[in-house]
């Protein structure tokens, strides 16, 4: 995975870092907006120094330094971190009206929602992607009902391969794959079935499935045998029952295996049961690091231990992850997983133009896991505006 990673960015870097779209588009146009003076990090690009991002007709037109041209618009930076557009890879933005506007506010300019609604009302979260103003999809939850406070899934019979296969054929363009939730609350002892009739969903469509694991009834190896290449994995730091590490501090073999035949793994925060600091802590040890992190995001937690994605982002700071490495795992990485992204998470020339700025606080700051533990950092990354195809966003109220 490592190679593949080094070679697209090396591709990346070579055919257009610091390049210009062309001499006759500079000559013709001022740039729509420059931002000017920040400290610029993408991971795609390998880039982190001071520098200018201009935009011009809703694509990133050139980055480089002191850019003297004239723009409608400018963006003064100076002081703070400039990335590409922030992917959330697994939210819950989709279930609220404004969900979509209130992530943007915090830098994501392209999320997906993963698995709010199963195949009875996909049209609601269907119809809140299609609306919001940045790149969104859509998991349809493999429980026909979607999320149940008694279990999605825990009577078998709400995982209707038809229903759910009938709903992504309807919505091709928005739905992005299959949700499974497998802990014991939600799918009990048919948490292996469960995963079985996603895959089968999925099959004809070549689309991903996104696991929710952590406390399941069946064994992980058992469950890890049903995913393919291109799936994902969430809430990969979730405690036992059934964690990815074992007592002796060990990644189990078959997450290794499913790491190296193209299995991602992301951090889904959330706020009950999947994140807990001492399972942090071993796994970043056991050098096993997420590909992805994500909030999990929903309007509770904006308010508790999620509140916005940079404040997820940052308590990777504190486990011997570079700023860069962090940035890397909310922007290009992404790219990766779904296709909507994969011109995305990068300040590429061509590329649309989706920013995230930033700040990054020295202090003192409180991180809180799913199971009230605090952890002190002695940095915290602040939304601070965000470009949306060119254009400014409001900032967060
Ligand atoms: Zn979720």
């Amino acid at each position: 995975m490592l190679n593949r990673r080094e070679f697209v960015r090396a591709a990346a870097a070579g055919a257009a870092m610091f390049s210009r779209v062309g001499d006759a588009l500079a000559a013709a146009a001022k740039y729509d907006l420059i931002i000017k003076g920040g400290r610029v990090i993408d991971p795609s690009l390998r880039v982190d120094a001071i520098l200018d991002v201009a935009i011009a007709g809703g694509r990133i037109a050139a980055v480089e330094s002191n850019i003297a041209d004239d723009a409608v618009e400018t963006l003064d930076a100076r002081g703070k971190i400039v990335v590409p557009g922030l992917l959330d890879i697994h939210t819950h933005a989709a279930r609220i009206k404004d969900g979509p506007a209130l992530c943007l506010a915090d830098g994501v300019t392209g999320f997906v929602d993963a698995g709010s609604q199963g195949a009875d009302r996909i049209d609601d979260p269907i119809a809140i992607a299609k609306a919001a103003p940045q790149a969104a999809r859509v998991l349809i939850n493999i429980g026909r009902a979607g999320i149940l406070p008694e279990g999605d899934t825990m009577d078998i019979t709400r995982a209707d391969v038809g229903a759910a296969r009938a709903a992504v054929a309807k919505n091709r363009d928005v739905v992005a794959g299959v949700k499974a939730r497998l802990s014991r609350d939600v799918a009990g002892a048919n948490d292996y079935e469960v995963l079985r009739r996603a895959q089968e969903v999925v099959a004809s469509f070549n689309l991903p499935v996104m696991i929710h694991m952590g406390q399941t009834v069946s064994p992980l190896p058992r469950l890890f045998e049903l995913l393919k290449p291109g799936d994902i994995v969430t809430h990969m730091f979730a405690p036992p029952p059934n964690s990815i590490i074992d007592e002796n501090g060990r990644i189990l073999p078959e997450v290794l295996a499913a790491r190296r035949r193209g299995v991602w793994f992301d951090v889904g925060n959330g706020r009950t049961g999947h994140l807990r600091w001492d399972i942090v802590e071993r796994v970043m040890r056991a050098g096993f690091w997420p590909d992805t992190f994500s909030t999990d995001w929903t309007p509770e937690g904006r308010t508790a231990q999620v509140f916005d994605f940079p404040n997820v982002m940052s308590k990777f700071l504190d486990f011997g992850m570079t700023l860069d490495q962090v940035i890397a795992r909310a922007t290009v990485n992404a790219s990766r997983v779904f296709e909507v992204f994969r011109d995305r998470g990068t300040l590429n020339v061509g590329a649309p133009a989706d920013v995230a700025v930033l700040e990054l606080r020295q202090g003192s700051f409180e991180f809180v896991d799913n199971f009230g533990n605090n952890r002190t950092g002695r940095q915290r990354l602040f939304p601070s505006g965000t470009v949306l195809g060119g254009k400014r966003v409001p900032s967060r109220a």
